[in-house]
Parts: C-alpha cells; sequence; structure tokens
C-alpha cells in the first residue's frame, strides 16, 4: 500500500528511521558520490522499495555488507525509478553504493561567474520530491529520518552547511571532509546543503548569517533583527526546537524566496533591498520551524497545512514586531497574488481547493501561491471566529500535538473538532478546503492606511505601502514615468517593487521596457518574478522573451528552467 502518490514507500514495508551519509562533490564532472545507510525503525524482510531519480546505483549490501540483490526499474515521468532491493528476513537496514548524474534535479553546480565571488558553488533544493535525485530513500513527508553521520569530501578551499549540527572538519590533501549530524527527525524533503566559498556574520548567540564574502555584511545589515524575530515567534508559538537558526543567502539563481531548511533557512539574495523591507521573507522560513517542519505535510496533497499555516504565522509574527496595519499592508499584497494565481487556475478550479488529490500530477506543477493565501485566509477566518484568545490557544495544543509528526488534513479537522467544538462549521471551513477559488465570506484586509492610499488620500510611507499601491492601479506610460522620477522605482535594489514596476512598464508600452525586464531576469532566478515578467513579455513581445530566456537559462535552476519553459509553450496547468 502506498500512502502518498508521489512515493513508491510502502506501508507495509519497513519504514527507515536514521540514515548516514557519506558524499563527495565532483566539481569537474558535475556529480556526487555517494554512499547512503539506512536503518529501519523494526527488522523486516522481503521486497524493499525506494525512491529515486537518475541514480548510478553500484551496489547494494546488508549492514554486515553482504550483498543484495535489487532491481532499478525504468523511470516514471513524475515519480522517477523505482529501486526493490529483496531484503533477507530480519534485515536492520541496508548501504547503497551510488553516483547522481549532472542532470540531478535536486542539485544546481554552479559556475564562478553564476556566483558573487571566483569559485564554484552546489546547492540542493529537496522540496518537493527531488531529494531521491540525490540519495536512494522513501522520499515521502510521511516518514521522517534523523541523520547519524553525514560526511560530505569537498575541494579545501570550500566549505560545506548542511540543514543540520556541525561536527568539524577533517583535512584530507587536497580535499576536506565536513561532519554533521540531526538528531531531530525530518521529512526528506528537508535534507540540504550547500558548497561554497561561505563566510559567517553572527547575528546573536543562537544565529548567524552565511553569505559569500562579497555579500556578507549586507546580509548581516538586512539580517540584523533576526533575533528579535525569534523571540516574538517563540512567544506566539512556543520554544524554538532546532537548537541554532541560521540563514544562508544564496546565489542569484536560487529559484525560491526562502527554503525552510531547519537550523539553516536558504534564502534569495533578492531580499537584500537595503532598507529591511523584505524581511517578511525570514519571518516566513523561521516561521516553519515550527509550522511545516516541527508539523508536517503528509504529503503533496496537504500542502496548504505547511504554507497556509506559515503565512498565517509569518504575518502574526510581523503584527507582534510592527503592529497591525503592517501585517494588514503584507496580507493585502498577498491577497493580489492570490487573485492572480485564482485567474491563472481559472480553467482548472480543482487546483485551487486546499485539499488536493494530485495522483499523476507533478507537484512542481501545481505549485502556486493558492495553498499559501487562502491557507491564510482559512486561519484568519477560524481566528476571527473563534475569537483571538481561543485560537491561540488552540493553535499552541496543535503544534504540540503533532509535533515531530506528518499529518493529513483530515487529522487537523478531527483535532480541531475536538479542541473547539462547532468552530470549523461556523467559518464554513469545508468551503476553503473542498471547495474552489474564494470564498464569499472570506476574511479580506482591513487597513485605513490601505484604503487611505488606493484613494489617494495618502502617499506610501515604505516599500511594503509602495508595492500595494503599484498593484492596485493600472497607469499608462505617463503617470509611470512620473512615478519613477517620484520613487526611482527603476533603480530600486528591492526586485520586489522593480519587476512589479517593469510588468506594469510592459503592460502600458513603454520604450524600454523590454530592456529593463531582460536585466532583471538575467539578474535573478527566483520563479516569483520569472513567472509574471515572462508572461507579460509573452503578451508584448514573444520574440523577445524567448531571446531572453536563451539568454539567461543557463542561470536558472532546472525547477525554475522547467517553469518557464511551459509558459512559453503555453502549457495550462496540468491535471
Ligand atoms: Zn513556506
Amino acid at each position: 500500500m502506498r500512502p502518498d502518490p508521489h512515493s513508491y514507500a510502502d506501508a507495509a514495508q519497513p519504514q527507515t528511521q536514521s540514515i548516514d551519509l557519506d558524499l563527495r562533490a565532483d566539481f569537474q564532472d558535475q556529480v556526487l558520490h555517494g554512499e547512503i545507510t539506512l536503518r529501519f525503525r523494526s527488522p523486516g524482510g522481503g521486497p524493499f522499495d525506494l525512491d529515486t531519480r537518475d541514480l548510478q546505483i553500484q551496489s547494494v549490501a546488508s549492514l554486515d555488507g553482504a550483498p543484495l540483490p535489487f532491481t532499478l526499474a525504468a523511470p516514471e515521468p513524475i515519480l522517477g525509478s523505482r529501486l526493490r532491493v529483496d531484503l533477507p528476513h530480519g534485515s536492520r537496514g541496508l548501504r547503497i553504493r551510488y553516483r547522481t548524474s549532472p542532470q540531478a534535479t535536486a542539485l544546481q553546480w554552479l559556475a564562478p561567474s553564476q556566483t558573487a565571488g571566483d569559485q564554484p558553488f552546489l546547492y540542493s533544493q529537496s522540496q518537493p520530491i527531488h531529494a531521491r535525485s540525490l540519495a536512494p530513500l522513501q522520499d515521502t513527508p510521511r516518514i521522517r529520518v534523523s541523520v547519524g553521520s553525514a560526511r560530505f569530501t569537498v575541494p579545501a578551499r570550500l566549505r560545506t552547511l548542511m540543514a543540520a549540527a556541525p561536527r568539524g572538519r577533517e583535512p584530507a590533501g587536497a580535499e576536506a571532509v565536513d561532519l554533521f549530524e540531526m538528531p531531530q527527525p525530518i521529512p526528506p524533503y528537508l535534507l540540504a546543503f550547500a558548497v561554497g566559498d561561505l563566510v559567517q556574520r553572527p547575528l546573536s548567540p543562537r544565529s548567524a548569517v552565511w553569505a559569500e564574502p562579497a555579500v556578507a555584511a549586507a546580509a548581516a545589515h538586512e539580517l540584523a533583527g533576526v533575533e528579535a524575530m525569534m523571540l516574538a515567534a517563540e512567544r506566539l508559538f512556543g520554544p524554538y526546537e532546532w537548537d541554532r537558526y541560521d540563514v544562508l543567502v544564496m546565489p542569484r539563481s536560487f529559484p525560491y524566496g526562502g527554503m525552510e531548511n531547519p537550523r539553516l533557512t536558504f534564502v534569495t539574495p533578492s531580499i537584500l533591498a537595503g532598507d529591511r523591507s523584505l524581511v517578511n521573507v525570514i519571518a516566513h522560513e523561521l516561521a516553519h520551524a515550527w509550522t511545516g517542519n516541527l508539523v508536517t505535510n503528509a504529503s503533496a496533497d496537504d500542502f496548504w497545512l505547511n504554507e497556509g499555516f506559515t503565512v498565517y504565522a509569518e504575518r502574526r509574527i510581523l503584527e507582534a514586531l510592527e503592529g497591525r496595519e503592517s501585517a494588514e499592508m503584507h496580507a493585502a499584497a498577498g491577497l493580489h497574488e492570490l487573485r492572480t494565481a485564482l485567474d491563472r487556475f481559472a480553467a482548472h478550479p480543482e487546483r485551487t481547493r486546499l485539499r488536493n488529490d494530485l495522483r499523476g500530477v507533478d507537484p512542481d506543477e501545481a505549485y502556486s501561491t493558492v495553498p499559501y493565501e487562502k491557507g491564510y485566509l482559512l486561519l484568519r477566518k477560524l481566528e476571527e471566529t473563534a475569537g483571538r484568545a481561543a485560537w491561540d490557544g488552540f493553535l499552541r495544543e496543535y503544534l504540540a500535538a503533532f509535533r515531530f509528526q506528518s499529518i493529513v488534513t483530515q487529522q487537523f479537522l478531527d483535532f480541531l473538532e475536538q479542541r473547539l467544538p462547532g468552530l470549523a462549521g461556523r467559518a464554513g471551513a469545508l468551503e476553503y478546503i473542498d471547495g474552489p477559488g474564494l470564498p464569499p465570506s472570506a476574511p479580506l484586509p482591513r487597513s485605513r492606511r490601505l484604503e487611505q492610499l488606493r484613494t489617494g488620500a495618502a502617499e506610501p510611507a515604505n516599500p511594503t505601502e509602495l508595492l500595494v499601491l503599484l498593484q492596485s492601479i493600472a497607469p499608462g506610460a505617463a503617470r509611470l514615468r512620473e512615478m519613477d522620477a517620484r520613487w526611482g522605482l527603476s533603480s530600486r535594489r528591492s526586485l520586489e517593487l522593480r519587476h512589479t514596476f517593469v510588468v506594469l512598464q510592459l503592460r502600458a508600452g513603454v520604450e524600454g521596457a523590454v530592456e529593463a525586464a531582460r536585466q532583471l531576469l538575467l539578474a535573478t532566478g527566483r520563479m516569483k518574478y520569472l513567472r509574471p515578467l515572462y508572461t507579460e513579455l509573452l503578451r508584448c513581445d514573444r520574440a523577445a522573451a524567448e531571446r531572453i530566456f536563451a539568454e539567461a537559462r543557463g542561470g536558472y535552476h532546472n525547477i525554475a528552467r522547467a517553469v518557464v519553459e511551459g509558459l512559453l509553450k503555453g502549457d495550462p496547468p496540468k491535471g
């Protein structure tokens, strides 16, 4: 029985409890030479199925070294290749030697020219189902694993960071071995590491930022408020369970705003706006330490349990630090993104439910802002219906009851009914969970400030307000010129503002807008910016879109590349 539609893991077979990893990074051939040891929760035998993608399996052996028979199935387009091992009765684990492919979907190997410095860089992005291209494992969040030991052999001039506890570094000639351990059990999609020329700037006794030397100072300035965020989050959600909280500023190709890898958030360099206006991304990734990493969705079908809760938690942190008006402004920007996404899925309304059925659908293709922002609106509705005190009590109980577990939406609903009987019914929760689109009862952001901006009664006082203003208007070329002169929009370091402005310029047919778009598309690989820019370019100048993609694609992560290719082909969302 396979409970996760995106994994070959079989509930009747042994479950992995912990792994050991031994990886050697070959930057020349862009492959990892690997050995993984899987240890089981309890002994078992018979067929044992693992997920793999593009792996070359060299040998499979028992824990005492006896070779074991195995078969590697032909690849299935979404799932990859099932590796079936024949386990003798009473097996406690197994050991596999393998090699990754240069096309491994979890990995990006960057040349020095694609970094902020003069050294190569390697990083992993395992969510949602790419860990299987790094190592053969049961790649489902239902099966959490600890990491007994991880060894990375890398060129001595580079350093490995893993989303785990560091356990030292051993010299090995021209190479070095970086050692780690991860005692807290994690879903495999949180396995993460990066190798590069990286330096550390401390932020507080339990927090630091890592970055390439050229951006370290800017990163430390931008993230100075991390400890205050941690304290605010702990007051709301309970103690931080992961010991340290470090942030790694990634090279510009990183496809997401951030990735909540435990102990070590990976974050796009595009948040380094210089004015701390985009640190809500950090609030989001930090919040995942509770919502997502501690209480985890059991599969991509329940992704909103990770992201809806985390957007809600992010805005509660912002409210605690900056006040209600600021949180409402972010909620307004989020609502704008949700409406754009709902338009994109107009032909596939079933994709806009919170509880999904993604059998046969690639979770990367189903990815959208819907589980984030619609999930947020549901939780806000529940809060407003229950009252904040009752709701906050429930949230803390929910996080404590399911800590270090992976759950489905029904478990959340059952627990909610048990603790706050009738609340889900009064709030119309199932309309959000199993119904398409935005329920008419959805609580929309309310803010006097927002009204003043929209009606022109007030001028934007900070970058978030400026963004919300830009999102809510459709100005012509002359007005855009005037706004640019007033707020310097085309020279802002904040890509959040700049990409929004360039999309408006493209829409208004402003001269030079295509070149401005090109500059942005070469400067970032963050999908949040690629999607609207390419979409708008395709509307106004398809040839330019294709030309720019040909120039920029080498700098994009393969997840982002696939998204842009889909846009260029005019693919509707599949399903
Ligand atoms: Zn998130």
